[in-house]
């Protein structure tokens, strides 16, 4: 009965914040701002979450833009985490302004339950999501080492409880060649474009020999300067994405071959660089997924428990899934036909459904915030299951 009427006053508080966390979220989404450059939009969370009563702390693990806002001095600490860097050129096409707005809308409904139960709620500010892996600086400053349980919801096309996601390690590479004549001496050059065609064309025949759910794509970011000129130099960014980590150091290895073989064939000299961060794959706690999505339909919404065909990429909220009990389930904001990563997208991020999308997270949060902390036996179910799929 205690639970039951807790959950009815998270979700009214959610409801009572409709007007500011809506415009929080058409602010943020309205000035995108690249990864670890969101200076207005954290300022803007901040604010909200210190009005609120929240103890904040700015710049965690070294990051300008991560914050860390408390409330509650007890355990159990439950992290929501809020996303806000956009996209090149597509702006919020992720839809990271209702993460952040459901995060803060959430933690401050779950004041509510605090009060009356007891234990904390910290809402993260987490940078950088798009390549730059924020996260993975969070977890190793240790942010998450006093963390129990930690969530967030991404908009999506889909309701779904739980998100395959790929593990994930970018890779530059360059050719140097030697420019000659294309015409008068092209026997006096190098062809340092034709060696990372060849690279290409090998990582393509490749690509008939892996794992179906593994990932390998990549770009050319320095073909040449002029057809008449034998390239000397060229340059490519790819990125390599596989379903566990060990799969991924074996595709590592597969993938450099490729390059390394085409150094050989072409006479091009070889340089490349691992990004420093790899994304790890998300072990989502089922037992936390249970709780949300029980959560979620409560507000009369279908939601999909798994779908491991339903695509998805790589998110750092992985390496967070790795040391803390995790969710990153998936709140529906668009029709499936809408693809992620696009202008559609990013309009749907401001729309009606974008804002009922937002309040239903945020209320999906702040009861499962209360599930969690009236239930001390659903807590150690939580870890128990964490602790037995550790390797
Ligand atoms: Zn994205
Ligand atoms: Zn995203």
């Amino acid at each position: 009965m205690e639970i039951k009427r807790l959950k009815a006053e998270v979700r009214n508080k959610v409801e009572a914040q409709c007007r500011e966390v809506t415009q929080l979220s058409l602010k943020i989404h309205d000035n995108p701002e690249l990864g670890f450059q969101e200076e207005k939009a954290s300022s803007w969370l901040i604010n909200y979450l210190e009005d609120n009563g929240f103890r904040v702390q700015k710049c965690v693990a070294g990051l300008a833009t991560a914050f860390q806002a408390t409330y509650g001095q007890e355990k159990p600490r439950i992290a929501l985490l809020a996303e806000y860097d956009a996209l090149p050129k597509i702006g919020h096409g992720c839809g990271h302004n209702i993460i952040a707005a459901s995060a803060v809308g959430a933690g401050v409904a779950s004041k509510l339950a605090i009060d009356s139960l007891g234990g904390s709620v910290v809402v993260l500010g987490t940078p950088g999501e798009e390549v730059l892996g924020g996260k993975i600086d969070m977890v190793k400053a240790g942010i998450f080492e006093e963390i129990d349980v930690a969530m967030m919801v991404h908009p999506n096309t889909r309701n779904l409880a739980t998100s395959q996601t790929l593990a994930c390690i970018s890779l530059d590479v360059e050719f140097f060649g030697k420019s000659a004549h294309a015409a008068a001496q092209p026997y006096k050059g190098i062809n340092a474009l034709e060696a990372l065609i060849l690279a290409f064309n090998s990582i393509n025949s490749l690509r008939q020999h892996i794992k179906g759910e593994a990932r390998i794509h990549g770009i050319i970011t320095d073909g040449g300067e002029a057809p008449n000129v034998v390239p000397a130099h060229s340059a490519a960014k790819f990125l390599i994405r596989a379903p566990d980590n060990a799969y991924l150091n074996e595709l590592k290895e597969k993938v450099l071959n490729c390059f390394k073989g085409a150094s050989l064939a072409s006479g091009a000299r070889l340089e490349y660089s691992w990004g420093e961060k790899t994304y790890a794959p998300m072990r989502n706690n089922i037992t936390l997924a249970r709780l949300f999505r029980q959560n979620l339909e409560s507000l009369g919404r279908h939601v999909d428990f798994f779908d491991p065909s339903f695509g998805f990429g790589s998110t750092d909220m992985g390496n967070v899934s790795q040391v803390v009990p995790s969710i990153h389930p998936m709140v529906a904001i668009a029709s499936p036909e809408v693809l992620v990563h696009t202008l559609e997208f990013a309009s749907a991020a401001a729309s009606e459904a974008g804002n009922k999308g937002l309040l239903d997270a945020a209320k999906a949060m702040a009861m499962t915030v209360v599930d969690i902390l009236s239930q001390p036996e659903m807590l150690d179910k939580i870890k128990q299951e964490f602790r037995s799929g550790h390797d």
